[in-house]
């Protein structure tokens, strides 16, 4: 059973290439910024405690994300794609723990690398459509800044144990599918 890691900055596709992933490789995809847009979106307590950090472009805090993340472990028997989980090292622990009580492991991590201009760039243009209330210029530096101190080591986490795989996220949607799909048959 395969148990993914889609990683990248905000901005990178990685969205748009976990739709394409769990459709080939029949995932379950697990979006921790999707389910924390729904609590907000259904006004529910969490909903409400959450929705300022968020829209700060700050992390919420871990036990938030780690019990989203336990439940869904739990529940699933398919396989996993976690796009937005883990952000920071110690979410990356916590998963290694999460999995290895029910016998798993991660199969691998896949990074998109895509330069810094282009993120903003994107995540601009995706503010025109999206209805995010993050994607804005001053909320969009935060989020990169985030990603650079906290989430960014999660990179070199996977490296050390050797499930780290670069994919080149600047080009077309469907080369890069490719690309992905081709280093996860690999594992
Ligand atoms: P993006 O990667 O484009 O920033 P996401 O949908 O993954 O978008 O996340 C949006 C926001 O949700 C983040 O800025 C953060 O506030 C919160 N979030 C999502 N996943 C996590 C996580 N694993 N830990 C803490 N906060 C998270």
């Amino acid at each position: 059973m395969k148990n993914i890691v889609i990683f990248g900055a905000p901005g990178a596709g990685k969205g748009t290439q976990s739709d394409y992933i769990v459709e080939r490789f029949g995932l379950q995809h697990i979006s921790t910024g999707e389910l924390l847009r729904k609590e907000i979106a259904d006004k529910t307590p969490l909903g409400l405690r959450i929705k300022d950090i968020m829209d700060a472009g700050q992390l919420v805090s871990d036990d938030i994300v780690v019990e989203m993340i336990d439940n869904a472990i739990a529940h699933n028997d398919c396989g996993i794609l976690f796009d937005g989980f883990p952000r920071n090292v110690a979410q990356a622990e916590i998963l290694d723990k999460l999995l290895a009580k029910h016998g798993r492991t991660i199969t691998c991590m896949i990074r998109l690398d895509v330069p810094r201009e282009e993120l903003i760039h994107r995540m601009l243009e995706r503010a025109k459509t999206s209805g995010r209330s993050d994607d804005n210029e001053e909320t969009i530096n935060h989020r990169l800044v985030e990603y650079e101190s906290k989430t960014f080591p999660v990179a070199s986490y996977y490296n050390k144990q050797g499930k780290e795989v670069l994919i080149n996220g600047l080009g077309g949607i469907k080369r890069i599918s490719q690309d992905i799909a081709a280093a996860i048959e690999k594992q």
